[in-house]
């Protein structure tokens, strides 16, 4: 893998996506406001950041990050030999950035992309870790 395509994946994966600017809705309508966005001082770079409460959330695309749904097991197409060790190596960051946060102290709430299509599900979930 080459160092320009790498920056190229960390581009994308700081980009507000869809399903995160969704997730800042409902934070915002839940009376949750005062966020951060992408703290790169913090381990894996959280999308969403509550520093005082010390509390980081992950927004997860299922294909890139290899969830258990459908959409996470499609299978590439192509360049099966280049995607399937990146999905691994972003499930592997993800896995040592919430470790990371927890030894730091931090609850850490991470949504999938599927998920937060429940909209109903995903307000329960961000008020349950908020008010945990
Ligand atoms: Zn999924």
């Amino acid at each position: 893998m080459t160092i320009s395509r790498s920056e190229n994946m960390r581009r994308i994966r700081s980009r507000d996506t869809a399903p995160e600017l969704t997730v800042r809705r409902a934070l915002r309508e839940s009376g949750f406001s005062g966020y951060r966005l992408h703290r790169r001082d913090l381990p894996g770079n959280p999308d969403i950041v509550f520093i005082g409460r010390k509390k980081a959330i992950f927004v997860h695309g299922c294909f890139w990050h290899g969830h258990t749904c459908p959409e996470g097991l499609r299978k590439p197409k192509s360049n099966v030999d280049y995607w399937l060790p990146k999905i691994q190596g972003n499930r592997d960051r993800d896995e040592n950035a919430i470790h990371q946060l927890h030894a730091a102290g931090w609850s850490v709430l991470g949504l999938w992309e599927c998920e937060i299509e429940d909209g109903s599900w995903m307000r329960t979930a961000l008020k349950e870790f908020m008010q945990g």
